[in-house]
């Protein structure tokens, strides 16, 4: 870091002064979210937590980052593809994890009656830690691949102009100079109109499924106004209003509240919380069964399971999805890092044996998404010892602790104290792709998402307060 910054780091009245200026600069831009509190009133809304300053990241890992996105993008649609993967890969883990195993359930279904829809569309965000060996190396490991409600794309644009002129104030110009634009919601934009020019009506709207507590609303807002910005109309729904108004007509066209629907957009059903009753199932698998193109279908939302992620891991798995590309299979190769199955057998043994001799040195993982299910530390040993001779233990995964690199940040978040904290850094990349039928005729790396949080947490989550939103300072 360089002296004038590591100087204006420790100016604690003007680091007083600059996170006046975060906050307001946040509310001129627009980086807010609505309220724990008042999640559904468009009256009410903070600022969402970000960091006083962006941190620095070696440009060569952003751009490894950035470079490998199109291949993870083939993957996550081949494996989507491949259902033989799927239904070997996830065999254990809808024996016990009830979720997957209506989601897998679903998914058989649509397979038995065969799909509507040739065309597929996926919005997903690979998530990355920068890993520090002992000997001081690093390298980039991803944390996972996210294939359902990617959140961020909307807000990430947005950081960029606040950074700046924090940075401004400060007076540090030349960092000031190196910010980074970033257009993900632009990115994820011109996947949803590509689908629906392919889908082909005119008068057939997007609908975004949310949830029911809109607390994110604002960052989905700009993927929204990306496509009214084309003339293409969006509505927001949620699972109750599909089950009282949606229907499939006789060439199995989705209408909810009597629009034709060309793409489902899910930002909802990721978690089994999203499914408050039966009706909501129906709703999915109505959806599924429809001509409308799905973000994302099924298969692919089950390609982003943990399960999937480690079964991918194992040797000689990625070769065969990409059998005559050796550089693809190298660069997605150097992403993983060690995951375990925890399989009832000899090999899920050695697994637990080795999880509970060092368990800080892993992260166990159940087949969820959003943040805080994950188990650290003496917790893997507590959770261990209860399932380690049951089936039960292949609701989980194992997976290697990434010890990221440590840096110096202020957090600024609504009603917390503004501290110089030890934190660590995620990068995130997005990545928006089209198939239609045979053909992928859309495969871009569309965009950047920095989140940074205090290491003394092992988990993260934005409407948590816990991670802040941050920028990439390429170094
Ligand atoms: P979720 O689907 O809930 O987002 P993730 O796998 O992304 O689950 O994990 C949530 C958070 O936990 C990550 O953002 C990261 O901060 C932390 N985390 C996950 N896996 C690891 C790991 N292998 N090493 C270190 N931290 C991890
Ligand atoms: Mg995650």
């Amino acid at each position: 870091m360089p002296a004038q910054w590591e100087e204006v780091l420790r100016d604690g009245d003007l680091i007083e002064y600059l996170q006046e200026i975060a906050k307001d600069t946040a509310f001129l831009h627009g980086v807010l979210m609505r309220t724990k509190e008042t999640p559904n009133s468009p009256e009410v809304a903070s600022y969402v937590p970000l960091t006083l300053f962006p941190t620095r990241v070696p440009s060569v890992v952003f751009t490894q980052a950035l470079r490998v996105q199109t291949h993870f993008n083939r993957l996550v649609d081949l494996v989507s593809q491949n259902a033989s993967f799927l239904e070997e890969s996830l065999a254990s883990t809808i024996k016990v994890d009830d979720f997957t195993a209506r989601l897998f359930n679903l998914y058989k279904q649509i397979q038995q009656e065969g799909r509507a829809q040739p065309i597929v569309l996926g919005l997903n965000r690979s998530d990355y830690m920068l890993d520090q060996s002992p000997d001081g190396g690093t390298s980039l490991k991803q944390i996972e691949i996210n294939t359902i409600a990617v959140g961020g794309a909307g807000h990430a644009i947005l950081t960029p102009d606040v950074h700046r002129h924090i940075l401004k104030v400060a007076n540090l110009l030349e960092e000031r100079n190196l910010i980074l634009d970033n257009n993900p919601a632009e990115g994820f934009a011109k996947g949803l109109v590509k689908a629906w020019e392919l889908y082909g009506s005119e008068s057939a709207v997007v609908m975004f499924l949310v949830e029911d507590l809109q607390r994110n609303i604002y960052d989905q807002r700009f993927v929204e106004n990306e496509l009214w910005k084309k003339n293409i109309p969006v509505i927001r729904r949620r699972f109750g209003d599909v089950c009282r108004t949606g229907y499939l007509d006789q060439s199995r066209r989705l209408f909810v509240q009597g629009k034709e629907i060309s793409i489902v957009y899910f930002r909802n059903g990721y978690m089994p919380q999203n499914y408050t009753s039966e009706q909501s199932w129906d709703a999915r698998l109505m959806m599924e069964r429809s001509l409308a193109v799905k973000c994302p279908d099924i298969s692919t939302h089950l390609a982003g399971t943990k399960k999937v992620q480690q079964e991918l891991a194992r040797a000689g798995v990625l070769e065969r999805f990409f059998p005559d590309e050796p550089e693809t299979v190298a660069q997605i190769r150097a992403t993983f890092s060690g995951l375990y199955t925890l399989d009832m057998g000899e090999e899920g043994d050695k697994t637990v044996a080795m999880a509970l001799a060092n368990p800080d040195q892993y992260v166990l993982k159940p087949q969820r998404e959003g943040g805080g299910n994950n188990i650290y530390g003496q917790e893997i040993c507590e959770v261990l010892e209860k399932v380690k001779n049951s089936s039960e233990r292949t609701a989980y995964i194992l997976m290697d602790k990434i010890q990221p690199v440590q840096v110096k940040n202020y957090l600024i978040r609504p009603g917390g104290s503004v501290t110089l904290n030890d934190c660590v850094w995620e990068l995130g990349v997005y990545g928006a792709y089209v198939r239609n039928g045979e053909n992928m005729v859309f495969n871009e790396s569309v965009g950047h998402l920095m989140r940074t949080k205090s290491s003394e947490h092992a988990d993260g989550g934005l409407s948590a307060g816990i991670t802040a939103l941050d920028n990439p300072l390429l170094f």
